[in-house]
């Protein structure tokens, strides 16, 4: 299989992401799926979706989960509200994770993905300990279904990421590296994290930010890539170096302008292709 192979987020019918046709007008050949519905969930939807993909040369390589009442207007309410953490939302949205897994299966989709929220830096806590608990229940579900569990960094700086996997202590648990969110969280640099979790790291997002001027107390800025602070040359020769060869999707959260979105898609798709052939050749 090619190495790198590019790629973007996106959705069907929910969420953040480029639409399908965009994808298949930018020449992507890869994609990761923002999980559509719960109505859209079925399997004769599974088919045609297939069906159409394939029409676009078009392969999926992780679904991933989103949640109804998550929000990422700021950092305090990223806490409150996003992924498995929040103790109000966590059953039902175990279970959801759940069915969005079994709809992966449907689409042949291996890897599943998600924001599993901000965990606690201390593993003391009995809040830490029950994060630990039902990211073990998702993993083992997953690995039922022949699929990885990756999650999506961020949140918290890589040691703390290292401990927890550790500590979930299963072998289909592995990271999403996404390097914006690490300056936009204030998290830690994105380059040196990459080399504390590196071994964990089975799929990435391509996206850029700059940092704020009170990193992990306010919101960095999310900008088109190659704008921002991530350096994209030093992070793809770190994947590289760690021995990273799947794919390189490509992030960038502006539904709200799709034209712009497409626009800054198509020159990070520039910017990566160079990028791949002075490294890769
Ligand atoms: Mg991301």
């Amino acid at each position: 299989m090619e190495k790198w192979p590019l790629g973007v987020f996106a959705s069907i019918d929910a969420g953040l992401g480029v639409k399908l046709e965009v994808a298949h007008e930018l020449k992507v050949p890869t994609i990761q799926l923002h999980a559509p519905h719960k109505a859209t969930r079925t399997a004769e939807n599974a088919k045609r979706f297939l069906d159409r993909l394939g029409g676009l040369g078009i392969r999926i390589t992780a679904v991933f989960g989103g949640f109804e009442g998550e929000s990422y207007a700021d950092i305090p309410t990223v806490v409150r509200t996003v992924g498995l953490v929040p103790p109000e939302t966590r059953a039902a949205r175990t279970a959801e994770i759940k069915e969005i897994a079994d709809f992966a299966r449907l689409l042949g989709v291996d890897v599943v993905a998600l924001h599993l929220g901000f965990v606690p830096h201390e593993p003391s806590e009995s809040l830490y300990r029950e994060v630990l608990a039902v990211t073990r229940d998702v993993c083992d579900h997953c690995r039922r279904n022949g699929q990885a569990l990756h999650l999506e960094t961020g949140q918290e700086p890589a040691d703390s990421l290292l401990q927890f996997i550790h500590d979930v202590d299963r072998d289909n648990l592995f990271v999403n590296f996404d390097p914006a969110n690490m300056i936009l969280y204030g998290s830690g640099n994105p380059i040196e994290a990459l080399g504390i979790i590196g071994r964990y790291v089975k799929s990435v997002h391509c996206k850029d930010a700059k940092w704020a001027v009170n990193p992990g107390k306010e919101w960095g800025q999310e900008v088109a890539l190659g704008d921002g602070d991530v350096g994209f040359e030093a992070y793809l020769k770190t994947l590289d170096r760690l021995g990273y060869t799947g794919p390189l999707t490509i992030e960038r959260e502006i539904p709200q302008d799709p034209n712009r979105q497409k626009a800054e898609i198509g020159r990070a798709l520039d910017l990566l292709r160079n990028l791949k052939a002075k490294l890769v050749g």
